[in-house]
């Protein structure tokens, strides 16, 4: 089976005149195609900053990130978060000045797609508001909901239900897993709420500044 997803020998620091704080060192990874990956742990252990390293969003001190076995790097992340990736970050980085719909329809024009995430989501009625008159929560959902619109490969989400009740973050867990299995397409969550892990293929947890499984 390949791989969607493949980091070799990645090595990331903060360095900061107080200090250099070390959160990976030669970690090596990989996701095969169709799996769904669940990355637990506390606030602080290093998700995120997988997390933007797998996207582009941020770049390793050494090593590689490999999308469908093509190099990923900031120079080339745009057109991976284009077509091949569905990303939902914990900052929403919606259009301000666009409303909801046509930030989604960024995405993709495909209405029919856009109303079933959106009644799915139960955010239809935010349709016509802007970014800056809906709750966190509400952002989040829509997040969620763009990540779907084009139909992405991969999907990868950095938390996305800090701002859920349990019954939309169960919804929103629902919808990631079911759309992977669905399309046979390829998943990693974030979550410091381990009562999803059964859900997914696989899940780790970050220690010794490696992925573990857990
Ligand atoms: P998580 O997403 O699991 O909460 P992060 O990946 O955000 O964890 O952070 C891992 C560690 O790296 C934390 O100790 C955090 O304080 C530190 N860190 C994250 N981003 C930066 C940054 N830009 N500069 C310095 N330290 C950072
Ligand atoms: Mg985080």
């Amino acid at each position: 089976m390949s791989n969607i997803l493949q980091t070799q020998k990645i090595n990331k620091s903060y360095v900061s005149p107080v200090e250099t704080l070390t959160v990976f060192r030669d970690l090596d990874f990989n996701l095969e195609k169709g799996k769904s990956l669940f990355l637990f742990g506390p606030s602080g252990c290093g998700k995120s900053t997988f997390l933007n390293m797998i996207t582009g969003l941020d770049e390793p001190d050494s090593g590689k990130v490999l999308i469908n076995n093509k190099n990923l790097n900031i120079s080339n992340s745009s057109n991976f978060l284009k077509s091949d990736i569905g990303i939902i970050f914990q900052d929403h980085y919606l259009l301000n000045e666009l409303n909801i719909k046509d930030n989604l329809m960024i995405k993709s024009e495909e209405e029919e797609q856009l109303d079933f995430l959106l009644n799915f989501l139960d955010i239809k009625d935010i349709k016509l508001k802007f970014p800056y008159q809906i709750s966190n929560g509400q952002k989040q959902r829509v997040c969620v909901a763009r990540s779907l619109m084009n139909k992405p490969q991969l999907i990868i989400a950095d938390e996305p239900t800090s701002y859920l009740d349990k019954v939309n973050s169960d919804k929103v867990i629902d919808l990631l897993v079911n759309y992977t299995k669905q399309f046979n397409t390829s998943l990693v969550v974030s979550s410091h709420d381990i009562s999803y892990k059964n859900l997914f293929d696989f899940s780790y947890t970050i220690k010794d500044k490696k992925l573990i499984k857990c």
